[in-house]
């Protein structure tokens, strides 16, 4: 495992870079976040062990896991999966960042349960820019009054906006809805520096479009565990 992990994520560091660099962009605003579920937490370990330090979970049980077992290690974890009311207490107990907020009621929930021990939760507010019915996402129209909610509330620090759009295979069908949550980022009242899009499949578009946090999993670590 670590070898597998030693040998992506130079290589993954590096495509970043370049693709920064040939759209004109200082590579030091394009953020990686290694996407580790379904990964066991020697492969984070490992990828810790070359600098790695930001890591995105979807499962909170399994994150809690590996968060304990990696105990003592300078890391900061971002929970990316879908946010249900029942796992926002620990959800905001355990986690540095949030990129899946897409309601009040659940900021409220996150404000309200954030330790505190802990400075402000960092969240990012996720947009449904694909209009699918089954996707997680405040739909566009909605998104400045959920934003200027979420900005008074102290116990979080809203950074930007996210989002997973219909995969495609095609880059300029990937380049449009990253676009479109550049512009929505770019309209709302609150400033939005952080946009968290692009996965292994399609980062190339998403840092052409803007992006500052990219969300790669299996591109870091090879195929995830069944
Ligand atoms: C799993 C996941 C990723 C990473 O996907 P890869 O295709 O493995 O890069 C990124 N973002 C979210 C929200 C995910 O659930």
């Amino acid at each position: 495992m670590t070898a597998v992990v030693a040998g992506r994520l130079p290589e993954i560091l590096s495509v970043l870079r370049t693709t920064a660099l040939e759209v004109g962009r200082d590579p030091t605003t394009v953020q990686l976040i290694a996407v580790s579920k379904r990964q066991p937490a020697a492969a984070i370990s490992a990828a810790s062990a070359l600098g790695q330090i930001a890591f995105g979970e979807n499962y909170l049980q399994e994150a809690l896991a590996k968060q304990s077992a990696l105990a003592g290690r300078a890391l900061e974890w971002h929970f990316i999966g879908r946010l249900q009311s029942n796992k926002t207490a620990e959800v905001a107990a355990n986690f540095d960042w949030v990129h899946t907020v897409d309601r009040a009621r659940t900021a409220e929930r996150l404000n309200n349960q954030r330790p505190v021990t802990r400075g402000p939760l960092n969240v990012l507010v996720q947009v449904n820019v694909s209009g699918e019915a089954s996707k997680g996402g405040v739909e566009p129209a909605a998104l400045e009054e959920l934003v200027e909610k979420i900005a008074m509330l102290p116990r979080l620090r809203l950074r930007g906006l996210m989002a997973l759009p219909a995969p495609s295979a095609d880059f300029e069908q990937q380049r449009k809805p990253f676009s479109m949550l550049r512009a929505l980022a770019e309209q709302c009242s609150v400033p939005l520096k952080h946009l968290s899009m692009g996965t292994s499949d399609d980062f190339r578009a998403a840092i052409h479009e803007g992006a500052t946090l990219v969300r790669l999993g299996t591109a870091v670590f090879g195929p995830r565990i069944a």
